[in-house]
């Protein structure tokens, strides 16, 4: 992509670190408000990354909110109309609400999506795209002023001050700890291959496979490629040689749906295996004058179900609905007071997928809870249609996702009492999925920022165990 214009040395309303999901959406709405905005971001070029490939529906919907469809278009991007959950061999479909229209996610390459919104912000006049890497904030008085950064192609440091610095730097950012208290937990590795020509048992659907192996997800990102995504727990990646990919085969081969396996031993045997770290790191701002953050800088999940970009355009939607009252962006007061009331209510749009996301996790690796959660989807109706439409980031209700989260847990053990010899060794198992379930979900509540409902949740926690 064409580095365009270069400017330096010059006073911007904003500056913006990072052109990546979060960034790149920032700067195309700040650019409709009339902002003199710089951009610097490491790397223009298209990325051939794992991450972000599955937009939600509620992610689609923010989309449409800020006017910005368009950034689905012409990349061979895929409808994706619900999901399909795959439990050792049995399966159930779960299609996305659709009392809202028709809303449906989307499926592309991350790369080809963000090229679209970054080709579209190096078309505002009032953006300045500079493609280098921050080394580090200005700060003056206590305040932030700008950034340092190096260009692509040289060794100069160069500076760059603006009224207002955003930092979407990301899921690895090293600026993080200058706007927030991080406590970022490495839940292991995300293992991406491409399956090509590839058939599924539902076209257009995301498939959660869950069983004896690490929880696998698969959902299409063009018209012949899908993504396969495998969990790996681990400190490290791994080493994907030959041994490895032996390993893959005999794990996860028998454990796809039979249509699709050729395709994926083709991919091992292609052996492009491309790995990332998944995090958990719950927000912890800091109000600093000068400076936000937001996106995976400030707020990561695990991608189990694909909603760190649908928490990003919630975030941008909410910065930018405060910021609109800020005429002026050097009156430190009002941006701070902005920045602070984004901080405090950011968690309305995206508490529930942060929960979701790792309370689902925790439920793939426990037996007797991923086999409750698969009965109890099973059941249709509002079991199957509330907690989809939490998983498409439509429904921000939390107090229904404790309801089926817990729900789930109960119908597993009155479906093992049910099922089995009446002994006491029995019972107590059943009641420990109840025990499992409030284990997974107190401490992601817990880090959610509080308020009055958390506390009233977590009595009634304590008086189910
Ligand atoms: C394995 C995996 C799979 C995922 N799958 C999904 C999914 O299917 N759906 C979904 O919604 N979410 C998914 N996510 C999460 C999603 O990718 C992120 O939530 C989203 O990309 C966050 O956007 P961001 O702008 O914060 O970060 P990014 O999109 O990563 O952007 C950060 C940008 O900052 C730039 N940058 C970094 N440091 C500097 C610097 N010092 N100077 C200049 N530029 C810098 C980077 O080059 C990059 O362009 C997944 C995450 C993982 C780990």
């Amino acid at each position: 992509m064409e580095n365009h214009k270069q400017k330096s040395d010059a006073n911007y309303d904003v500056l913006i670190v990072g052109a990546g999901i979060a960034g790149s959406a920032m700067a195309a709405n700040l650019a409709k408000l009339g902002k003199r905005i710089a951009v610097v971001e490491r790397d223009l070029s298209e990325r051939d990354v794992i991450i972000g490939e599955l937009l939600q529906p509620g992610g689609v919907v923010k989309l449409q909110e800020m006017g910005f469809t368009n950034f689905i278009d012409n990349i061979d991007a895929q409808a994706v109309y619900g999901y399909d959950i795959i439990y050792e061999g049995q399966d159930y479909v779960i299609p996305y609400p659709t009392n809202t229209g028709e809303p449906c996610g989307y499926g592309f390459r991350n790369g080809a999506f963000l090229q679209n919104m970054r080709r579209h912000i190096l078309e505002q006049k009032d953006v300045t795209v500079i493609e280098g890497s921050v080394t580090e904030l200005i700060e003056k008085n206590n305040v932030i002023i700008g950034a340092r950064y190096i260009q692509k192609k040289g060794d100069r440091v160069q500076e760059l001050y603006a009224s207002l610095t955003v930092v979407t730097d990301g899921p690895l950012s090293s600026l993080r700890e200058i706007l927030s208290t991080p406590n970022k937990k490495l839940n292991g590795y995300f293992l991406g291959l491409l399956l090509k020509n590839c058939e599924m048992p539902y076209a257009n659907h995301g498939h959660l496979i869950m069983g004896d192996h690490p929880p696998i997800v698969v959902y299409p990102v063009t018209s012949n490629e899908w993504r396969i995504l495998i969990d790996f727990k681990g400190e490290r990646p791994p080493r994907t040689g030959k041994l490895f990919r032996q390993y893959l085969k005999e794990t996860f081969c028998e454990a796809l749906p039979p249509c699709a396996r050729e395709s994926f031993l083709e991919a091992l045997e292609e052996g492009k295996i491309k790995t990332f770290p998944n995090h958990r790191l719950p927000a912890k701002p800091v109000l600093k004058a000068g400076g936000v953050i937001l996106g995976d800088a400030l707020n990561m999940r695990h991608p189990l179900t694909g909603g760190g970009m649908t928490a990003a355009f919630n975030d941008v939607l909410r910065l930018i609905d405060n910021l609109k009252n800020v005429a002026d962006f050097t009156n430190k007061r009002k941006l701070g007071k902005a920045i602070e009331k984004f901080y405090n209510t950011r968690h309305l749009g995206t508490q529930t997928t942060n929960i979701l996301a790792d309370g689902l996790y925790g439920v793939v690796y426990n037996p007797d809870l991923r086999k409750a959660f698969f009965e109890y989807i099973s059941r249709g109706d509002k079991y199957a249609e509330e907690t989809c439409s939490i998983l498409a980031g439509l429904n921000k209700d939390k107090s229904l996702l404790l309801n089926h989260f817990i729900g789930m847990a109960r119908y597993g053990t009155q479906q093992r009492i049910a099922k089995a010899e009446v002994s006491t060794e029995n019972v107590t198992q059943s009641f420990t999925m109840v025990k499992d379930a409030v284990g997974i979900i107190t401490p992601l509540l817990l880090t959610e920022k509080p308020d009055t409902g958390n506390k009233l949740m977590l009595e009634a926690l304590n008086r189910i165990v």
